[in-house]
């Protein structure tokens, strides 16, 4: 389905974007792999997936905190394969903290990476999309761009800040053949849930399994995580025909979080 198309997925070196670039890859479509990590543990993902699903695979260790890095990556994705068609914004930190004890330093880092990183990626690449009459960008948020919790304030105005961007490139690429979504998923087990998790279980006195049943059942309702390749199955269907037409929208994936 996506054999020719060029995606880059942020942060993918980990966690729900990992699992955002197999899919993709998976459907064929040539991959810019991007995050943190180890050198060696990220060439042997890179390897991994070019050899499982034969498609071209390259990584890029562009910094999201630095808007010109995002541009940088951008740029050099058109510049090596001639074209971009996904961009899935994906890289994305957390702390928690209340208000009045918030790091400005952790912050200003939060409102970096998980919101103007996408606003840098996406003004670099609709020019590209708008040329080739088709792109599909896809703004990884999360439930916390919809509701609030405790303790997230960086987080959680990130997060409605790229809901609102994401209806704002919807609304300027309408009828360009590019579509600009949000999804927006619930509790993932990914390492930046393992250390909240951590976090109950040791205010709690309780052990890793307890605590994640308790992280579940404060807010999802279905008592069970999403998968990243759950959020990767969600990411290709945005990709796909059947989705031409849904643009400056969220898709939740949360297990009924924001139902109630
Ligand atoms: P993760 O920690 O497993 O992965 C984060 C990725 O971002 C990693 O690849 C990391 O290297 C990369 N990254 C961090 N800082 C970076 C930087 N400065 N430059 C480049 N890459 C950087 O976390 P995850 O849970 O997979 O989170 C991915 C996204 O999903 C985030 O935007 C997060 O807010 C969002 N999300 C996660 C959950 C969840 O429950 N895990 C829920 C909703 C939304």
């Amino acid at each position: 389905m996506l054999k020719g198309k060029v995606s880059i997925v942020t942060g993918s070196t980990s966690g729900i974007g990992l699992g955002i670039a197999k899919e993709l890859a998976r459907l064929g479509a040539d991959l810019v792999l991007n995050g943190l990590g180890d050198a060696d543990e990220i060439e042997k993902i890179r390897i991994g997936i070019e050899r499982e699903h034969s498609v071209r695979v390259v990584y890029d260790g562009a910094d999201m905190s630095k808007g010109e890095a995002v541009r940088g990556l951008v740029a050099a994705t058109v510049e090596r394969f001639g074209r971009l068609d996904i961009l899935v914004n994906n890289a994305g930190i957390q702390f928690t903290a209340p208000v009045e004890e918030f790091p400005a330093a952790k912050w200003h880092a939060i409102l970096d990476i998980n919101l103007s990183a996408a606003f840098h990626g996406i003004a670099a690449a609709v020019p590209q999309m708008k040329k080739q009459h088709w792109g599909r960008i896809v703004n990884i948020a999360s439930t916390h761009g919809l509701v609030a919790s405790t303790h997230k304030a960086a987080y959680v105005a990130a997060k409605h800040g790229l809901v609102g961007l994401t209806k704002v490139v919807g609304l300027e690429t309408a009828g360009s053949g590019v579509t600009c979504n949000a999804v927006c998923p619930g509790w993932v087990r990914t390492p930046l849930v393992e250390k909240q998790i951590s976090n109950i279980a040791t205010q709690r006195g309780i052990n890793q399994k307890e605590a994640a049943r308790d992280l579940l059942a404060e807010k999802q309702p279905s008592l069970d995580f999403v998968s990243p390749s759950q959020l990767g199955g969600t990411v290709t269907f945005l990709c796909s025909p059947a989705a031409d037409q849904i643009t400056g929208t969220t898709i939740s994936v949360d297990g009924g979080w924001t139902a109630q």
